[in-house]
């Protein structure tokens, strides 16, 4: 039921973070604040194919 996904930057669509999401909490594309290190700042970070 986990599956994995990664995360990448919305504004300079680095990715930066892995991780396993529960597919049926959420079934549609996730998206969390995380830090880029590349904007050097907290980014929307959505999830990736
Ligand atoms: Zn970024």
């Amino acid at each position: 039921m986990r599956v994995n996904i990664t995360l990448a930057c919305t504004e300079c669509r680095s990715r930066n973070y892995a991780l396993t999401k529960n597919k049926r909490k959420h079934p549609d594309r996730m998206e969390l604040r995380k830090y880029c290190p590349r904007c050097n700042a907290h980014q929307i970070h959505r999830e990736t194919k």
